[in-house]
């Protein structure tokens, strides 16, 4: 491949960097992505569901009529009372969720307040062993010379818990509490799966989504985990932190939601350009990103 000097329209520095021979002879466009630059990961694609908020909050009664409508609507005036009663005994994360758990998480929320026990229950169930499922199967490919790589790269799904609660566990993919609040939906899944003649779908079923909803939030929530993300250090935006782009979980479940850039540039979402304009040289830690970031805004 032939190389070529090109003087940098960020940095105005000269950058080596092998072209096609098209690109060469001028036929091709040549993009040059500054080396000098530090980039990070910003994350754009997140949920956010404040609904709950409204009926603890007086000056949103409005709102939260607005919604009880709603929920009236989308689940039947029927007994309305009782599903309402059970739609609020749901603890549902206010700020930040990734990846494509808020969607199933409402599908199982209104399966229940229905007073569809027995599917509540068993999509529970199923939801979390997908997350299971998902954790390994993902990040699997980055613990090659791990022990455990030898019991899970054939396969293409599991349904034993014990031992995907322990590899994930030993992966550190996931923070400790979210690995116990698994060992309980263990014992409920083992309960409500396997049969049982006289299981209490509906005594369970709040608490089993409450768990599983609990266990969601621990992994794939976006404001309690300090550990990945700078939440709001640059007002309104939440950025990667450097060590933790690294992470096997953070590559497979996090960064796919996120642009890279450096912290002083200009974007244009509809057509989805990012133009970087020199803000420092040379690596930053986190610190020195949110200040250029801020200054940059
Ligand atoms: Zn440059």
């Amino acid at each position: 491949m032939p190389k070529m000097e090109l003087t940098c329209p960020t940095c105005k520095q000269k950058h080596f960097l092998s072209v096609t021979d098209s690109q060469a002879a001028g036929k091709d466009p040549i993009y040059l992505l500054c080396p000098n630059l530090d980039r990070r990961y910003r994350l754009m694609g997140f949920y956010i569901d404040t609904i709950r908020g409204f009926y603890s909050t007086p000056a949103l009664k409005e709102q939260a009529d607005s919604n009880t409508e709603h929920l009236k609507a989308m689940l039947g005036h029927e007994n309305f009372e009782q599903k309402f009663e059970r739609w609020l005994k749901i603890e549902y994360p206010p700020l930040g969720l990734i990846d494509e758990y808020p969607e199933k998480i409402t599908q199982i929320i209104n399966t229940y307040s229905s007073g569809y026990f027995y599917p509540a229950v068993t999509s529970t169930c199923c939801l979390a062993e997908r997350i299971l499922n998902r954790l390994i199967l993902r990040t699997r490919d980055h613990f090659r010379s791990d022990p455990h790589y030898k019991k899970v790269y054939r396969k293409e799904s599991f349904d034993d818990w014990g031992k995907m609660i322990t590899v994930i566990n030993d992966w550190r993919l996931v923070p400790k509490r979210a690995i116990s609040i698994m060992k309980e939906l263990m014992l409920i899944r083992h309960q409500s799966i396997h049969y049982n003649e006289t299981f209490n779908f509906e005594a369970i079923a709040s608490d089993a989504i409450n768990k599983l909803i609990a266990a969601i939030t621990d992994i794939f929530g976006v404001i309690n985990r300090k550990d990945i993300y700078l939440v709001f250090d640059v007002p309104g935006e939440i950025w990667v932190r450097h060590e933790a782009q690294k992470h096997p979980f953070v590559k497979e479940f996090v960064l796919p939601h996120c642009y890279y850039a450096h912290a002083v540039q200009d974007i244009d979402f509809e057509k989805k350009k990012i133009t970087e304009r020199l803000g420092e040289i040379g690596p930053l830690t986190d610190e020195e990103f949110v200040q250029l970031r801020k200054t940059a805004k």
